[in-house]
């Protein structure tokens, strides 16, 4: 995948991927674990969290991958002081769904087909395509880093991506985190489904819907920006012992900080 125009900051903070053709959507899509996860994997090279492939080297490893070394809109960052913003708080619409669950190696995925899933956000609807998670978490809320992120990847129409970001710190077990660990799938590549089972979303998200938003990209290979970011300011819970199966069948996956680059943060609530 060329991301000489995924670079291109003009272009990415509109409809980026709508003007880099289907391709590179479908591309962007299968890189984040959306459809075909088998494919996806063939694409690019191996990259990993540590050794000669860990994210130090990620914009080595191939010039698909150059946007993480050389990117100056990345993610994850620090979420420190921000600006009040001047839109409304984006509306976030989950409804049950059933599970399918993917080990993908790096992550564990929940692939989502049920409509109607979405985040209103600035005047635009976004699907919701799939959930993933990251131990520890990826962000860190004004330098405190938490045990674990969920990451809600949202796509317009025009393929213009929005991640919702919940911070999980240790407390009470949560619900959906236990249907997902009762059917958790153990090898990589293996997708446990269960069309019975009515996923509740709403319990991975706060109860208080402040949001930090920023402009940040992929936090994996490869590191595509234009993406629109809401990271929740307030965590939910998660017992433990939850905490440490997804740890332990996931590893650390979270990519180190990355530099603000003169970037606005606003606080959406
Ligand atoms: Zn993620």
């Amino acid at each position: 995948m060329n991301n000489s125009c995924l670079s291109n900051k003009e272009l990415c903070q509109s409809k980026v991927l709508n003007r880099c053709g289907a391709m590179k959507k479908i591309l962007l899509l299968l890189a984040l674990g959306v459809g075909l996860p088998a494919l996806a994997e063939d694409l690019y090279p191996d990259w990993d969290y540590e050794g000669y492939a860990g994210p130090e080297h990620w914009g080595n490893l191939t010039m698909d991958f150059a946007s993480c070394k050389n990117g100056k809109e990345q993610s994850p960052i620090d979420l420190t002081v921000a600006e009040d913003a001047k839109f409304s708080a984006p509306q976030l619409r989950y409804a049950a769904q059933p599970l399918q669950l993917t080990h993908m190696g790096h992550t564990l995925v929940e692939e989502v087909s049920a409509a109607p899933l979405h985040l209103s956000f600035g005047g635009q609807d976004y699907n919701l395509k799939q959930l993933h998670f990251h131990t520890p978490s990826e962000h860190q809320l004004n330098g405190k880093s938490f045990p674990m992120e969920v990451h809600f990847v949202h796509s317009d129409a025009d393929g213009q991506l929005a991640i919702v970001g919940v911070f999980v710190q240790q407390g009470q077990t949560n619900a959906t985190l236990q249907q997902l660990l009762q059917k958790v799938p153990l090898l990589k590549g293996e997708t446990v489904t269960d069309q019975k089972a009515a996923l509740d979303l709403n319990a991975l998200l706060p109860k208080t819907k402040h949001f930090y938003h920023y402009m940040g990209s992929l936090t994996t290979p490869p590191c595509s920006e234009g993406v629109y970011w809401l990271v929740l300011t307030h965590p939910i819970d998660a017992s433990a012992e939850q905490l440490k199966q997804l740890s332990q069948l996931m590893g650390k996956n979270a990519r180190p900080l990355q530099q603000l680059n003169g970037r606005t943060l606003t606080l959406v609530r």
